[in-house]
């Protein structure tokens, strides 16, 4: 189920995921790094207090929280990441805002 919203390019991006394991959420992850990688999506509301640099999450492992959210640069479309791998949550996703 996709809105209609969105644009060729992030049209995959462009559904809630629920990331309910660790399994999940590091799919989820990596995912979001390649679509930033490719110049797909930015992070966006960079100076909120909990915002967490995807590239860290990558490189340096999951913080307790992860939260940060990002926009597509060809559409405009904006998506939220929020994690709480400390005690694990069902919330865990990546939201179309
Ligand atoms: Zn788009």
């Amino acid at each position: 189920m996709q809105n209609k919203d969105s644009c060729s390019f992030c049209t995959e991006l462009n559904q809630k995921y629920s990331a309910t394991s660790p399994i999940k959420l590091t799919k989820l992850l990596k995912k979001i790094f390649s679509f930033k990688e490719q110049g797909i999506i930015e992070e966006i509301n960079i100076a909120s207090e909990y915002f967490t640099p995807i590239d860290d999450i990558i490189k340096n492992g999951w913080s307790d929280i992860i939260y940060s959210e990002f926009e597509c640069n060809y559409c405009g479309k904006k998506f939220e990441l929020s994690a709480d791998t400390y005690h694990g949550n069902k919330n865990n996703a990546w939201v179309v805002k």
